[in-house]
């Protein structure tokens, strides 16, 4: 039901098609956020998207945009548009839970780089969306405020850590949103929900004021309805920050810039390692719709190999060591004392501390925490850490030579489609093998994007595309060619329309 025939409904729209119509004055931005929260407000009991809604913030927000385009003055591509944040951004005034009980209460002093960022091109962010705790899970199971759901499915769950932003886009509830990537929780919850999700390279994006899980992974990125939102979405975020010592130096290149251009020629390797591993295989409908997708690349013109990356069998163990110990040191400063929870009662300062983090910290971070510990200590680091290190140099460089011969890599995002709630929450072994394609990306600190290439079950399935460090643009290139040539990306509006809003 449009505004009129020739509309659409104005939460299922990309926020490109969304601003050729706030510029042509054919709808107010106003009217874009009030039909975003009249879906969220039919829809978010059962998908369970956002934490916290923004609505006073985002009222102002669109008022502003809307004064601009009546004053004749020219607006931004993502002036008007609504966002939603995954609430492990610093956002002003704002709490900020990282969905643990050990943030409550938590209200940062200033804004994340890519938050005030966003404010600064005028993007209207609707709410903070729900997550793994501190972003470590696959499936926003560890939330502290309990799972979000997939729009295809709501027994089934949206993947994670970033859950809830590809839930919310997945059910149009924002048109676009922002997550973080450590070892997939852009792309596989974007695989899950049939959403597009882009984990730039590390370092393209600014981290100040990003809650710190895996310091040396951790990397923020778009999740969005198609590959054109996702590069605009990058060119407000991208680039160098004085504030993060990690960022690249470099100026950001415009990222639509190739967007449309052909890909004849293009050299294309499909590593076999992400079909098949000691211990996983690639389930056969997402290997079958990841083959199709190579056929219709080849069509387009581009020259598709099999090829090898024999180190990446190794990225799930080193990420087990990795992360965790970055982890465990990261989380030391939750103690009660700085920030948020503070357990009550306590007999002195070694009781607080302690008190305080096992009450405040759900399962999977304590598992993570003491994994983390334990790597570190004296006499373990050169055994564990640093050895994980080492044959992290040996997966990078697998990448490395790999870009010396293909342009792109495409592999399966995910090795299945979204799997059933509660299916593997006692299982922590078969939830971490889920992210068997895309840890090796974050290893190699290599950028990578998951778009839709069709269904498995009747659930989406997830196409990556990877390319060398700092090729963000032939990376959206690549992905554009694809979704341009199949129109997969908003295929199912009726059947997502038909699931949410039943019960
Ligand atoms: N699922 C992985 C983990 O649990 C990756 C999470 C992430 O990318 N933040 O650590």
């Amino acid at each position: 039901m449009g505004l009129h025939s020739a509309m659409p409904d104005l939460h299922t729209l990309t926020a490109h098609a969304a601003h050729e119509l706030l510029v042509t004055k054919a709808i107010s931005a106003r009217e874009l956020l009030d039909a975003v929260y009249a879906r969220i407000d039919a829809v978010d009991e059962r998908v369970h998207s956002y934490v916290l809604l923004m609505r006073e913030q985002a009222d102002a927000v669109s008022a502003r945009v809307d004064a601009k385009i009546a004053a004749g003055e020219s607006i931004g591509p993502l002036e008007g548009i609504p966002l939603a944040l995954k609430d492990i951004l610093c956002t002003q005034g704002i709490p900020t839970t990282c969905c643990s009980r050990v943030l409550e209460g938590f209200v940062p002093p200033y804004d994340a780089t890519v938050v005030r960022r966003l404010d600064d091109a005028g993007v209207v962010t609707v709410g903070k969306t729900n997550m793994d705790e501190f972003a470590m899970g696959s499936s926003t199971e560890n939330s502290a405020f309990g799972p979000s759901r997939n729009p295809w499915d709501l027994a089934r769950v949206p993947g994670g850590s970033s859950g809830g932003s590809a839930s919310a886009i997945g059910a149009d509830e924002a048109l676009i949103a922002l997550g973080t990537d450590t070892g997939g929780s852009i792309r596989q919850p974007a695989a899950y929900c049939g959403v597009v999700g882009m984990k730039p390279t590390y370092g393209r994006v600014s981290r100040y004021g990003l809650i710190a899980f895996a310091s040396s992974l951790d990397q923020i990125g778009p999740i969005t309805k198609d590959v054109r939102d996702a590069a605009l979405l990058m060119n407000a975020i991208g680039g160098p920050d004085p504030c993060d010592s990690t960022c690249y130096p470099e100026p950001a290149p415009d990222f639509t810039e190739k967007l449309g251009r052909d890909i004849t020629g293009m050299k294309i390797g499909v590593p076999r390692e992400f079909f098949s591993q000691e211990g996983v295989q690639v389930d056969p409908g997402v290997a079958e719709a990841v083959h199709a997708a190579l056929r219709v690349l080849e069509a387009q013109g581009a020259i598709v190999e099999e090829c090898s990356l024999p180190n990446v069998r190794f990225s799930l163990p080193i990420y087990y060591i990795i992360a965790p110990a970055e982890a465990s040191s990261n989380l030391a400063r939750y103690d009660g004392v700085e920030f948020g929870y503070r357990a009550p009662g306590t007999r002195d300062i070694v009781s607080m501390m302690t008190d305080t983090r096992d009450a405040g910290f759900g399962m999977e971070v304590k598992r993570r925490i003491m994994l983390g510990t334990y790597a570190l200590s004296s006499g373990y680091y050169d055994a564990y850490y640093l050895k994980a290190s080492q044959v992290r140099t040996l997966i990078r460089q697998d990448f490395e030579r790999a870009f010396a011969q293909y342009d792109v890599l495409v592999t399966p995002t995910a090795p299945t489609v979204a799997f059933p709630l509660g299916a593997k929450v006692d299982d922590p072994m078969q939830m971490y093998l889920n992210d068997i394609c895309t840890i090796p990306i974050n290893m190699a600190g290599v950028p990578s994007i998951s778009v839709p290439c069709g269904y498995d079950q009747g659930l989406p399935v997830g196409l990556q595309f990877i390319t060398a460090h700092w090729d963000e643009t032939t990376l959206l290139q690549a992905a554009y060619a694809y979704e341009q040539a199949t129109g997969w990306s908003r295929r199912a509006i009726d059947e997502i329309e038909r699931v949410t809003m039943a019960g």
